[in-house]
């Protein structure tokens, strides 16, 4: 008989989990809490290490089509003038394969299109989960219980598998930085991908297909309400800088906002009897290295290659904790280095560092983060 897991919640690391674990065998079933999918979030950047691990599911051709590669860009300052310049194709010569930006829906619409109608179960909210594989969920039809050889908690930054299941760890906290993003529905122009600096702030463009473009914005800040009118918020700030940023934000409709948060102290384990932890729910990280949903798509393929192995969840737990806390580590000093850094003094000795290091060379250090290549997939 097939082995049975239970994948708590549906967002990118769930989906992509479920997908490979029902392609290794298993029998999968996912609690989902919304009861609709609504095509909410802006958009994300794959990078080599996600496309590869898209690749391993079967979906990358799928993705690249929904997808824009990457073409030129770069680091600029908020007068639009160039840090650094990233040729189109380098980024693929570098690392074999190109950063690929999409839009956060259509990558989870086509993870839910591959997998069949009946595994993911909407309206489940997961309130209760043992180390021996039991579930219980307030389901459709009330409360429900579910009892799995294996249970993935991939639920989130807030996790109730992660608070439930190990109640010593330390939650999420904020950054102190709040960060917008949109995604503008008609854009004629032509664009460069490209992330403009400024003292404590940053605006990020990535070009999406269909001439959408996916924009995100940063300041520091601490957590506060929402303003309102958060599109009015943006062109407050970045209504100055160079173009087309202003004209981006002002042809956006709906602006998205989030006090940024992560989990600052690295799980000892993301393995616990049967349950195991998975994406954000183990490790949310910042987004400056543009990692988090790269890192829990290598979750994913890493979980499906060995959960039916000899050594189980703690090969999963050997292979993933290092690496992903490693990568939120620096996402978190990358951060500070770059969009939180404040000081004029040392604004400008950054500027003059990323002026003065050859593009390759730059490309070279991030290829630590994304050229990463997923195990066979049983
Ligand atoms: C501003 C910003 C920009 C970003 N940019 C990038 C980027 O460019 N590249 C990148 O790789 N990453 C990026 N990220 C990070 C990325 O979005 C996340 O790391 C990723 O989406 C996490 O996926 P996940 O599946 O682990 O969690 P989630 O997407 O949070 O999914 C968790 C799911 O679990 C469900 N759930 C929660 N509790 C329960 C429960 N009790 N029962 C049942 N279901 C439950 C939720 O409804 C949700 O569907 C960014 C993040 C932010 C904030």
């Amino acid at each position: 008989m097939a082995r049975t897991a239970v994948v708590v919640g549906a967002g990118i690391g769930g989906l992509s989990a479920a997908i490979g674990l029902r392609r290794a065998g298993w029998d999968v079933t996912v609690l989902e809490r919304v009861t609709v999918f609504r095509p909410v979030g802006a958009g994300l950047v794959l990078q080599a290490n996600g496309m590869r691990c898209l690749d391993a599911l079967g979906l990358a051709a799928a993705v690249q089509l929904q997808g824009r590669p990457g073409g030129s860009g770069g680091t600029r300052r908020p007068d639009g003038r160039w840090l650094a310049r990233i040729a189109a194709g380098d980024l693929e010569r570098v690392l074999g394969t190109s950063a690929i930006g999409v839009h956060r829906a259509d990558l989870h619409e086509m993870l839910l299109g591959a997998l069949p109608d009946d595994t993911v179960v909407t309206g489940a909210r997961v309130t209760a989960v043992t180390a021996d594989g039991l579930v219980d969920y307030d389901g459709p039809a009330g409360p429900a219980r579910i009892a799995a050889d294996l249970v993935v908690g991939a639920d989130g930054i807030h996790s109730t598998v992660r608070r439930l299941m190990w109640p010593a760890a330390a939650g999420p906290v904020h950054i102190g930085v709040r960060a917008w993003r949109g995604v503008t529905q008609v854009w004629d122009g032509d664009l460069a991908a490209a992330i403009t600096w400024d003292r404590g702030a940053e605006f990020g463009i990535v070009p999406l297909v269909d001439g959408r473009v996916y924009w995100f914005a940063a300041v520091n800040a601490v957590p506060g309400r929402p303003a309102g009118d958060e599109r009015a918020s943006v062109l407050a700030r970045f209504g100055s800088w160079h173009d087309p940023i202003p004209a981006l934000v002002a042809a956006t409709d709906t602006v998205l906002r989030d006090d940024l948060a992560c989990l600052d102290e690295p799980l000892p384990t993301y393995v616990l009897g049967r349950v195991a932890l998975l994406g954000d729910a183990a490790h949310a990280m910042t987004p400056s290295l543009g990692q988090g949903a790269n890192q829990a798509l290598e979750d994913a393929v890493v979980l499906a290659a060995v959960a039916g192995g000899p050594a189980g969840l703690a090969a999963y737990d050997a292979r993933r904790r290092p690496r992903s806390q490693q990568v939120a580590k620096a996402s978190r000093m990358i951060g500070r280095f770059g969009q939180q850094l404040e000081n004029p003094i040392a604004v400008a000795a950054r500027n003059a560092v990323m002026r003065l290091t050859p593009p390759r060379l730059a490309l070279r250090s991030m290829a630590r983060f994304t050229d990463w290549h997923p195990p066979a997939q049983p």
